[in-house]
């Protein structure tokens, strides 16, 4: 997939704000709320440190073309920096500086001991041959290298980029060492040092999530239809994991449309007919449905794992799940927020959602350091705690501050960070 969080948004233009501004506002609410002071304020809103390159790379037909990069490192206070690298045309300072941000809110929430960071290259990856794309990422490794490190900032996938690229960094930064340094990247090929459970970790975190969400508000796990808007890893792994746990998937769709049934589509069928066509609309047994439509289908269940801003104040009030689990970052404006609380409909947010695939790239981090790799069981036990545990603890706040589920999470990771920054204190 290569669009930006903000050339995705489908939200109205009235709502249509970009992902900084969404993220700053978020922040603001939360540091609001814990009455935080102007000093923590000034430190946490804005990145730590922004490094902008400008690098030739060698094209297939021996033109040198310039490209620009950026690695943003938001907060160092918990911990080294940890956040992804995005390829793609459209990818600007501004929107980097949003996602390191919104890694290190997701970070403090799960309990682990990073800060947020995030790269980006002007690229579109589509248009670089295989051969490109290695000197393109091999060039960028090497001008971020500064900064990256297994104890500094370590990067994972993003939009654009593949397990096959964070290979190369890893491959890069190990030449200039002289030593393999697999802790260096994670999302790696399991060959190369990559975790057992990566692929599937956010699709997988956000289902056991959904599983202690049900529960909690007394949902019977075979009464439970979901609608999946977006077929991709995550969209995938999520109808996959909750047909194994006993619900039913009734919705999901891609790019080109929508498949539904109210009585349960035939998930691998569809997966099977998506991978054989490109798209899972024709797939059997199955009715044809809009993306917009999907939104708005009888479901308990809507996990949004495609765009940003495709629920807004002009459908929120037309959503019949009681659960929306974000899969996507920032699938739901502010003014939908509000009308889907006020509605009683429970919105577990991004930051908690979908932290599944940085958590289980913690786990990467910490099995490369030790060079002691886990199996995929093991994998999957602790990636349920972290998330259970970071559920039970943003339904807690939300109970006594009567808030809903993103402002507290944002109150606990807000106030994690904070925490840090004022403990270890002002240097020098
Ligand atoms: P992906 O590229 O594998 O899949 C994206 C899916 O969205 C595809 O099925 C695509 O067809 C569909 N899509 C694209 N445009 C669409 C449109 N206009 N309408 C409906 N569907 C459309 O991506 P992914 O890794 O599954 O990620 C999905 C979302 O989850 C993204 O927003 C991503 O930022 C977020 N996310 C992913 C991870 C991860 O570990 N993969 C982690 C955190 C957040």
């Amino acid at each position: 997939m290569v669009m930006t969080d903000v050339e995705r948004s489908a939200a109205a233009p009235s709502e249509r704000v970009g992902l900084l501004q969404t993220v700053l506002q978020q922040f603001d609410e939360a540091a609001d709320r814990l009455d935080l002071p102007a000093r923590l304020r000034g430190i946490l809103r804005v990145p730590q440190r922004e490094l902008t390159v400008n690098f030739p790379v060698k094209r297939d037909n021996g033109r040198i073309e310039v490209f620009q990069g950026f690695r943003v490192q938001h907060n160092l206070a918990r911990g080294p920096t940890k956040g992804g690298i995005r390829y793609h045309p459209a990818v600007t300072l501004d929107e980097t500086r949003a996602l390191a941000m919104l890694m290190t809110w997701k970070c403090a929430l799960a309990g682990l001991p990073y800060g947020g960071a995030k790269g980006a290259v002007i690229v579109d990856p589509k248009q670089l041959s295989i051969g490109e794309i290695e000197r393109l990422t091999r060039r960028f490794a090497t001008e971020i290298s500064v900064v990256i490190g297994p104890e500094r900032d370590i990067p994972a996938p993003d939009i654009g980029t593949t397990p096959q690229v964070m290979a190369w960094i890893m491959d890069t930064i190990s030449m200039h060492q002289g030593h393999t340094v697999p802790a260096v990247v994670t999302g790696k090929p399991i060959n190369v040092g990559g975790s057992e459970g990566r692929l599937e970790a956010t699709g997988r975190g956000l289902t056991y999530v959904l599983m202690s969400a049900s529960q909690h508000l007394g949902l019977n796990v075979p009464d439970i239809r979901l609608a999946i808007q977006g077929c991709g890893n995550v969209g995938s792994t999520v109808a996959r994991e909750a047909v194994a746990l006993g619900m039913k998937v009734v919705a999901i769709s891609d790019s080109r449309g929508g498949v539904y049934n109210p009585y349960g589509l035939h998930v691998e069928a569809v997966l099977a007919h998506k991978a054989a066509t490109g798209s899972v609309v024709g797939a059997a047994n199955a009715d044809t449905l809009t993306n917009e439509e999907l939104l708005e289908v009888e479901c308990e269940v809507l996990v949004p794992a495609a765009l940003s801003g495709v629920i807004t104040a002009h459908n929120a009030d037309r959503i019949k799940a009681q659960i929306i689990a974000e899969a996507a970052n920032g699938p739901t404006t502010r003014a939908a927020d509000a009308i889907l609380y006020e509605r009683g409909c429970v919105v577990i947010p991004d930051i908690l959602a979908n932290a599944g695939g940085v958590t289980v790239s913690y786990f990467e981090w910490v099995q490369g350091l030790q060079e002691f790799f886990w199996s995929e069981r093991e994998v999957n036990a602790q990636l349920r705690r972290v998330m259970t545990n970071a559920l039970q603890q943003v339904l807690r706040v939300a109970a006594e501050q009567h808030v809903d589920l993103r402002t507290a999470a944002y109150i606990l990771a807000v106030q994690r960070v904070a925490d840090a920054v004022t403990t270890r204190g002002i240097y020098p």
